[in-house]
């Protein structure tokens, strides 16, 4: 018998915290926070204070209260004596923090398992965004690559690529006992330029003949279907840069690779150089050991590095960071970009609409390219009109191309159907009821129920 007990990824998108036990074994799939963490009671300035640890959380119902599996810091004002960890394993689909957000909480002896371009990933936003990313102390990270088989008691985890809108993205085939399987998805796509990637893992998931498959469903809903490619956002931005009659500028998630890639692409094609800050920079040059292929940011021609004006005004060395001024060989700023408008495609975002004052764009373009909720959502109104107040001023014009990271309806029937599991649990959606629709044998899973298979 098999025993999963949700403790968050159930009626929710995100928030993956699987607890899997089977015999003795008892590992954890994610570790994540949900994206409405704490919103019903904290606001603002009205925060947990951190070196707290879990005590607030654990007041909201926010963490599961479980014994044996924190830390002693994160229990130390709470009423759960620390003892040693009863948990052997857990197992990261990939970086987001839907999936790894609580791991700091973990304690540090519990085993953790994730792929070498996922643990690269996390090392290098925490190099970058210190305050934001911590997945805490760890005493034992193992990595792994597609195919690799991990034993743990009588079980057998087997990871296998998937494509997401982030490298480093893994479902898992498991050997559970009595020779019954399990299929977990993680969160994948099919419409990018990895998609052999998921067939691969479909594939293998198939051949496992599973007893049961714990399926993401983000784009499951009774809505019909809007289906973007990658290779459509990649045409739309290169059709726009070739139309445009001065700089244009791109605003997409960094740590999205196959978006870079597309723009990349798209502005070589068209005759213009890209221009990226230098974080993006820091990530290529740590990412490019992991992922071939990726452009030099300190060599390559159709690269530039934008260098904001500093205190010094003279755009010298001391001005920046340290990991910054590897990158000023391949540096270009606000003058270059007025000089020649038409000669640049430059990534922005939000937070960098400053450097517009200095650029002074003339019949600028600006591609949104990352996800719908921050032009459509309710929660950001104000940040909406700031930034069309600064379109409008310079007279920008805006255009919008993006393609989910997550499968469409079509390519969730299509996984399921070939990979035919007895029982198929729907995680990671707020719609799991659809899935029926597809499957004659659905188990909705409750927050912070269980399922016996
Ligand atoms: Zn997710
Ligand atoms: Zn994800």
């Amino acid at each position: 018998m098999t025993r999963f007990t949700f403790y968050g990824g159930a009626g929710e998108i995100g928030g993956n915290k699987i607890l899997l036990e089977d015999k003795d074994a008892r590992v954890y799939l994610d570790f994540g926070q949900s994206f409405n963490f704490g919103s019903d009671y904290f606001y603002d300035f009205l925060q947990p204070r951190s070196v707290n640890g879990l005590e607030c959380l654990f007041e909201f119902d926010l963490v599961p209260r479980v014994q044996r599996l924190y830390n002693p810091g994160s229990l130390r004002f709470t009423n759960i004596a620390y003892e040693k960890p009863d948990v052997d394993a857990v197992f990261i689909s990939h970086h987001h923090s839907d999936h790894v957000g609580h791991l700091g909480f973990l304690d540090e002896d519990i085993p953790l398992y994730m792929g070498h371009a996922t643990q690269k990933i996390i090392e290098t936003y925490g190099d970058l965004y210190r305050d934001l990313v911590d997945i805490g102390v760890h005493n034992n990270v193992g990595t792994f690559r597609s195919g690799d088989k991990i034993e743990l008691k009588h079980m057998l985890f087997r990871p296998v690529h998937v494509e997401h809108s982030t490298p480093g993205a893994y479902g898992y085939v498991i050997e559970a006992a009595d020779d019954q399987n399990i299929v977990f998805t993680g969160d994948f796509r099919r419409h990018g330029p990895k998609q052999e990637y998921t067939d691969e893992f479909i594939r293998e998931a198939a051949k496992a003949h599973p007893c049961c498959m714990l399926c993401e469903g983000t784009r499951m809903t009774p809505d019909p279907e809007t289906q973007y490619s990658e290779s459509q956002v990649y045409e739309k931005v290169k059709g726009i840069i070739q139309d445009s009659k001065g700089l244009v500028f791109a605003n997409f998630a960094m740590i999205n690779i196959d978006r870079f890639n597309s723009f990349y692409k798209a502005a070589e094609e068209c005759g213009r150089t890209f221009v990226i800050d230098t974080k993006m920079a820091y990530i290529l040059d740590s990412l490019r050991e992991k992922i071939p292929d990726l452009p030099d940011p300190r060599t390559d021609e159709n690269l530039k590095i934008y260098f904001r004006l500093a205190k010094s005004c003279r755009f010298c060395d001391k001005d920046y960071y340290v990991y910054e001024r590897k990158y000023l060989p391949n540096m270009v700023t606000y003058k270059e970009l007025n000089n020649a408008q038409k000669e640049y495609v430059l990534l922005t975002n939000f937070n960098k609409l400053m450097e517009l004052v200095y650029i002074q764009p003339r019949n600028a373009d600006y591609i949104y390219s990352s996800s719908e909720h921050f032009l459509e959502g309710e929660d950001n109104e104000d940040m909406r009109t700031v930034l069309y107040n600064w379109l409008s001023h310079f007279k920008i014009k805006l255009h919008k191309t993006h393609c989910s990271g997550h499968a469409g309806k079509a390519d969730l029937e299509y996984a399921i159907k070939k990979i035919k599991p007895d029982v198929l649990i729907p995680i990671h959606t707020q719609n799991p009821e659809e899935f029926r629709k597809i499957h004659e044998n659905v188990i909705v899973p409750d927050k912070w129920g269980s399922i016996e298979i």
